[in-house]
């Protein structure tokens, strides 16, 4: 089993119009992020908490140096033929989609590795690639194809030649980066079908971008197919934008929102199970509860074995979201 890649990114402050304080009790240095809570007096207080991770990211850096760090050589693994998935872990508001999908100056996680997965591809000499991506959310434990929005409520299943899979989801062969990154923008457009408020579903729902990547040996005689052991490979690279992980508590809510929130904290919580067993290795680890929830489920193949794992936690920095950050890096320290 290979180390899970922990890593904290602190986003910058929002601006606003009413207040110039873009104070943060967040302080990162290197590897480690630390909180100061100034006195009364004014003079600065002794760090209160402290953690040091992988990486700790401050407010300054770019999707493209996080890429580089955390993820390229997960991308690279699975051009090789292992499995890989990357998530993004915090509280609504803190980074995961910034981190993720990025913006038009900075593109995030999943753009440059599709761009990565599509350049490394094609410079192979001696393997042919076929190349398959598929999104999906999972929103309140169902699941929905982001790729046809007639595919709601679709069933994990498990057979022999295929593993464990989303029955009935959509799977797109694609060819070059630009025509994947057009079918991301439609399963974007597709999410928020019907939904009066994107933003709240978005944050309230995990949602999973796959590419399956099969590679073959190029002039492989039928023999070589037979006898030699990586004449054929199939990898898996999972990028996942996790539910905003705020307790439910703080919002009061009730109705929807409340069960919502069951099935968000639920899952978060499960998902903080699995990788705490993997990560404690081989000998205590025991049972592994996969099965509790369809985000553990979907992507327990691409997280045991030998399977390439980064997280990245995001932070807020603000002051008033204090108690959710410290949540989060809980959560990271649990992951480490
Ligand atoms: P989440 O997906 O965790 O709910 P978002 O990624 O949507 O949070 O971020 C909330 C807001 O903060 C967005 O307007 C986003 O553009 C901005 N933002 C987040 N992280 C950064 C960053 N590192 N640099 C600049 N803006 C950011
Ligand atoms: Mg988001």
């Amino acid at each position: 089993m290979e180390k899970i890649c922990v890593a904290v990114r602190v986003r910058p402050p929002v601006k606003s119009s009413s207040s110039e304080d873009t104070h943060t009790p967040w302080k990162v240095e290197q590897n480690r992020i630390s909180l100061h809570r100034s006195l009364p007096s004014g003079t600065p207080a002794p760090p209160a908490l402290s953690y040091t991770f992988d990486h700790v990211f401050d407010q300054d850096s770019s999707n493209s140096s996080i890429y580089d760090l955390l993820t390229k050589d997960i991308i690279h693994a699975v051009v090789d033929g292992f499995n890989g998935t990357a998530f993004a872990y915090g509280q609504t508001s803190s980074g995961k989609t910034f981190t993720m999908n990025g913006s038009d100056n900075d593109p995030g996680i999943i753009h440059r590795a599709v761009k990565d997965i599509f350049a490394k591809t094609s410079l192979s000499t001696d393997r042919e690639f076929l190349i398959r991506v598929s999104y999906m959310e999972i929103y309140n434990e169902e699941i929905n194809d982001l790729f046809a929005v007639e595919n709601q409520k679709l069933q994990i299943h498990e057979s022999l030649d295929r593993g464990i899979f989303v029955a009935g989801l959509r799977e797109e062969i694609v060819n070059n980066a630009d025509q994947v990154l057009k079918l991301i923008e439609m399963g974007e457009a597709n999410r928020h079908f019907g939904e009066t408020n994107m933003n709240v579903r978005s944050s309230r729902s995990h949602t999973i971008f796959r590419m399956v990547i099969e590679s073959k040996m190029k002039d492989a005689s039928d023999d070589d197919y037979s006898t030699l052991d990586d004449a054929i490979r199939v990898s898996v690279l999972n990028l996942v934008d996790l539910a905003g992980s705020e307790r439910i508590a703080k919002t009061g809510a009730g109705g929807v929102r409340l069960k919502e929130g069951k099935h968000i904290n639920k899952s978060l919580m499960i998902l903080g199970n699995v990788i705490n067993k993997l990560s404690d290795g081989a000998k205590q680890r025991g049972h592994i509860p996969y099965r509790d929830s369809k985000l553990t489920r979907i992507l327990q193949p691409a997280l045991g074995g030998n399977a390439k794992t980064s997280i990245i936690c995001t932070v807020a920095p603000e002051e008033v979201h204090i108690e959710e950050s410290k949540g989060t890096l809980q959560f990271a320290s649990r992951a480490k």
